[in-house]
């Protein structure tokens, strides 16, 4: 069985199996990493990882997962950015009984009066 060499930032050094580790990669922008538990202190640890280091990985048996970044990445945001304000505003809405039918009502206004 092959042993892999990584290392934690607290121990140094640790011997690892392929079974021990997990590569991921970003399907969006192929950036690689990859984590483990540290045998010794039983951190989770995660690192960069180039291609190469990924093909490495991968071709010595360690599992791959591929994940894609949030879709909330790509919306487009549109309306002033919130406020200190707006969040004290919304904090005190919740306090009332009647929060939800308010905030229901700010959404009705802000669709009927987009870029408000
Ligand atoms: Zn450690």
């Amino acid at each position: 069985m092959t042993t892999i060499r990584a290392n934690c930032p607290s121990c140094g050094d640790v011997q690892l199996k392929a079974s021990d580790l997990i590569v991921r990669v970003c399907s969006d922008d192929e950036r690689g990493s990859y984590t483990f538990r540290c045998p010794d202190c039983h951190m989770p640890v995660a690192k960069d990882a180039s291609r190469r280091i990924v093909d490495l990985l991968v071709g010595s048996g360690v599992r791959m997962q591929v994940w894609r970044l949030p879709a909330e990445l790509t919306e487009q945001h549109a309306g002033p950015t919130l406020t200190p304000d707006d969040l004290l505003d919304f904090h005190l809405l919740l306090q009332t009984d009647e929060w939800f039918e308010g905030v229901a009502e700010e959404v009705r206004r802000t669709i009927d009066q987009p870029g408000r």
